[in-house]
């Protein structure tokens, strides 16, 4: 997966899906450009995956070669717990994070 773009999903409603937890929303614009992903776009509220840092080796000491395998190694340390990390009013009321995940990659199994 080269191409930075595919790291936009979005689900079926149009809402953008964090590649990392799947949450939707997100972000209210797309958050990868071909260049990579846009620093200052969005903080997931889920599981606080920033693009443009959490996956530029630049400027994270924990992102990987690519954006796909920082992908990988956040969602596996997210996964641990799968527990909301952000702001405790953004969280929905059905907040399912195995269901949420389960979704991001039946729409984007290239994200496996
Ligand atoms: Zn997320």
């Amino acid at each position: 997966m080269k191409n930075p773009l595919s790291f936009n999903v979005t689900n079926d409603s149009g809402s953008l899906l964090c590649p990392v937890c799947g949450f939707p929303d997100f972000a209210s614009s797309p958050a990868y450009s071909k260049n990579g992903g846009e620093i200052g776009v969005t903080i997931c509220p889920c599981c606080l995956w920033e693009p443009g840092f959490d996956d530029c080796p630049a400027a994270s000491a924990r992102a990987k070669e690519t954006i796909i395998a920082s992908v990988k190694a956040y969602r596996r340390s997210w996964a641990v717990t799968k527990q909301w990390g952000g702001k405790r009013d953004r969280m929905p009321e059905n907040f399912d994070s195995a269901d949420q995940l389960a979704k991001l990659l039946e729409i984007a199994p290239n994200l496996k």
